[in-house]
């Protein structure tokens, strides 16, 4: 019987939106902002809004 140690989840990234191309770049803590799309550096943190999706049924 094999105990996996129960590990903590890794931090979840935020994600930032380019002020050029509007890309979003995901980055994590540590992470050297810059856009994944552009060689643009400004990004702008998005609003943390839960989205939330119902099922229609
Ligand atoms: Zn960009």
């Amino acid at each position: 019987m094999l105990l996996k140690p129960v590990m903590d989840p890794p931090p979840q990234p935020v994600r930032y939106l380019c002020g050029e191309c509007g890309a979003e770049t995901p980055l994590k803590p540590g992470d050297v902002v810059e856009c994944c799309e552009c060689p643009s550096r400004i990004l702008y943190k998005k609003r943390t809004h839960r989205i939330v999706q119902y099922e229609a049924r």
